[in-house]
């Protein structure tokens, strides 16, 4: 039985997730700018009008 006491929550290290509502289907996201920001990149919203953003996890919605 390996020992565990020191395993880190990786969620922890994740920034908190925003929702992000637009309503067009497609979005420009930057992190926001500034420290958290990251490259602007942009992202077709899926069938369900949903899309993430891989850098900072953002969860965009159509409206
Ligand atoms: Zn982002």
């Amino acid at each position: 039985m390996a020992p565990n006491s020191h395993v880190t929550d990786e969620s922890e290290k994740l920034p908190p997730h925003k929702t992000v509502y637009v309503d067009t289907d497609r979005v420009a996201c930057d992190g926001g700018g500034g420290a958290l920001g990251h490259p602007k990149v942009y992202y077709d919203l899926d069938e369900n009008g949903e899309a993430h953003c891989f850098y900072c996890c953002a969860h965009f919605i159509k409206k």
